[in-house]
């Protein structure tokens, strides 16, 4: 487990100004990672970290010799333009890295103009995946999204037997998923209009989004071995917002009897910021679950899980139509969460994903499935908050929405804060939906 240590200490201050805002996405406590390059100038990528409003360039830092040592062994690998060798080299080079670049960045500190050196405005950059994702996996696991999507199908058994004994998954397609700023076709497919015998082919008008958080794997198992559930935290890196668009229209007619396929598949868009896991140290919490609810088998259940599985990070979907964009509207919030509501941890994730013997590899990606909340008002998808879009939601501005329409731009947020520790954010993860192709 990431214990809390200098570098999630409240006081710390950097002398980049921007970085100590109250509000700020990226105080010196964050310190997340992301590979960028200057917009426009065909430079080459590579790893930076983002602090307030700049990023500092690892691969100028690595020129300019500021951090040597076992830091600067680590900096080496998270200059390049994927972070997998990075990701590989485990919790202990990541955290000398973190402490480093923490106490570099802080006031005060000497090397404060070889960074100053190394800075890029963000405003200034593009940013790219962060990893080559060898595989993609989505999971299920807030029993309020189960609950709420298959209540619309099964009202009698809104959940299967298998629910509360693990957490459900699907392997997902890593080659379409993109960083926020992703243009989304809406889909083609084929679907089974209601009371009819033949499928139509044609664009899904059941597009939908579902806020969920991504997990990146660190350091991988062999195959044929596991990774039991106290050494996970040590296998994830950190984590990302996640944005599983969803035919719903397609996904209803194809996904019986072995689950989503095309429905999923066009398009998958994560914030470009990895939150580290040890950055969320100050907000893991106890993971529980209701008293009538059977205890998780022995591999899915232990005491350091049960006292800090649970993560405590708040979540937002939020919506500008094309309509809001031409006004000049921000958008409207259409839901918020909370990570720690989710059935499944995302260390009970992992645990079951590798039970089998299954390997994972650095840079993997996993998904915790949509993350609604236990009210109504806090589902992670349309489907949820529309039933199935019969009850339109109001946007406030004379539209309306049951699924989404062409010009939408659904952005995820997400922020951890805690009484006694600075908030850190995670960056946008937005999306627009684009017409669909001819
Ligand atoms: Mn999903």
């Amino acid at each position: 487990m990431s214990p809390i240590n200098e570098t999630h200490d409240r006081a710390l201050a950097s002398w980049l100004d921007a970085a100590n805002a109250p509000e700020a996405a990226f105080p010196i406590q964050n310190l997340p990672f992301g590979v960028f390059r200057r917009r426009g100038g065909g430079e080459s990528w590579r790893g930076g970290i983002a602090i307030g409003d700049a990023v500092v360039d690892l691969a100028a830092l690595v020129a300019s010799g500021a951090i040597a040592g076992t830091p600067g062994d680590a900096l080496a690998h998270a200059a390049a333009p994927g972070l997998n060798g990075f990701m590989a080299l485990g919790p202990a080079a990541w955290a000398s890295l973190r402490l480093a670049l923490s106490r570099a960045l802080r006031r005060g500190a000497r090397e404060q103009s070889a960074l100053g050196a190394c800075l890029v405005r963000q405003s200034e950059i593009e940013l790219t995946l962060p990893a080559a994702i060898g595989d993609y996996t989505d999971f299920y696991a807030s029993i309020h999204h189960a609950t709420n999507v298959g209540r619309l199908m099964r009202p009698d058994q809104p959940l299967y037997p298998n629910y509360k004994w693990l957490p459900i998954g699907y392997h997902g397609r890593a080659s379409s998923i993109a960083v926020s700023g992703q243009d989304v076709a809406r889909p083609l497919g084929q679907t089974m209009p209601r009371g009819a015998t033949t499928p139509v082919f044609g664009p899904s008008r059941r597009l939908d989004y579902e806020l969920e958080v991504g997990v990146f794997v660190g350091p991988g198992n062999a195959l044929g071995d596991r990774i039991a559930l106290d050494a996970a935290p040590a296998h994830v890196f950190g984590l990302c917002l996640l944005n599983d668009w969803s035919a719903r229209d397609i996904q209803g007619w194809e996904y019986q009897p072995l689950g989503p396929f095309l429905a999923k598949s066009f398009a998958t868009t994560i914030s470009p910021w990895i939150v580290t896991l040890e950055a969320l140290a100050p907000f893991r919490t106890a993971w529980t679950r209701p008293a009538e609810d059977p205890a998780p088998l022995p591999y899915l259940d232990s005491s350091a899980h049960r006292a800090a599985g649970a993560l405590d990070v708040g979540l937002e979907v939020w919506l500008q139509t094309a309509a809001m964009r031409a006004a000049g509207a921000p958008g409207v919030r259409l839901s918020s969460s909370n990570l720690r509501d989710s059935y499944w941890s995302i260390f009970q994730m992992l645990a079951h994903h590798s039970v089998n013997g299954c390997n994972m590899r650095p840079g993997d990606l996993y998904a915790t499935g949509t993350q609604s909340g236990p009210a109504p008002e806090q589902a992670g998808s349309l489907i949820e908050l529309t039933q199935a879009g019969k009850v339109a939601v109001d946007l406030g501005n004379g539209e309306t929405r049951g699924f989404l329409q062409d010009g939408d731009r659904v952005t995820l947020r997400a922020r951890a804060a805690r009484d006694g520790f600075a908030g850190i954010g995670f960056g946008d993860c937005s999306g627009t939906v684009l017409p669909a192709r001819a």
